[in-house]
């Protein structure tokens, strides 16, 4: 198994899992989300729309919760990926050896994140909590203890 938690290692895992996650979304037709009934758990889709604009659904209990909409999920993946583009390693600019955790040890300087931290003495190693937190979110686990 890859070492997840190496910079490039991580940053291409994510982009598959987003992509993945992307691909499987567009195979959904246009237009398909659904609603989530509160009190016994139905599931219905909208039956159309009503004049001003909201989905038309069966009227069982009138409350109906959003489950889920592939079009919000898509806007959701382009937005992480918006965030990710913003969190990229830098090398050379970090604190500590990427070979060597110990405390003052000599070694090739970590790269750090282009956006957590300052360059240098408060330089945040990458990959960063906020790259850590986007992979866990598409079912990354190599970063937990
Ligand atoms: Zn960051």
């Amino acid at each position: 198994m890859t070492d997840q938690t190496a910079p490039q290692s991580l940053l291409a895992w994510l982009d598959a899992a987003i992509t993945a996650r992307e691909t499987a979304l567009k195979a959904v037709p246009e237009g398909r989300r659904w609603y989530i009934d509160p009190f016994d758990g139905h599931v219905a889709e909208p039956d159309g729309v009503w004049d001003d604009g909201r989905d038309r659904l069966p009227n069982r209990h009138g409350i109906w919760l959003p489950l889920f909409d592939p079009a919000d999920a898509l806007l959701r993946c382009a937005a992480d990926r918006n965030l990710l583009a913003s969190h990229q390693p830098t090398p050379g600019v970090g604190y500590g050896p990427d070979d060597d955790d110990t405390p003052g040890a000599y070694g090739e300087i970590a790269s750090a994140c282009s956006s957590c931290g300052t360059v240098n003495e408060y330089a945040v190693r990458f990959p960063c909590h906020v790259v850590r937190t986007l992979a866990e979110g598409y079912g990354w686990t190599e970063g937990k203890r």
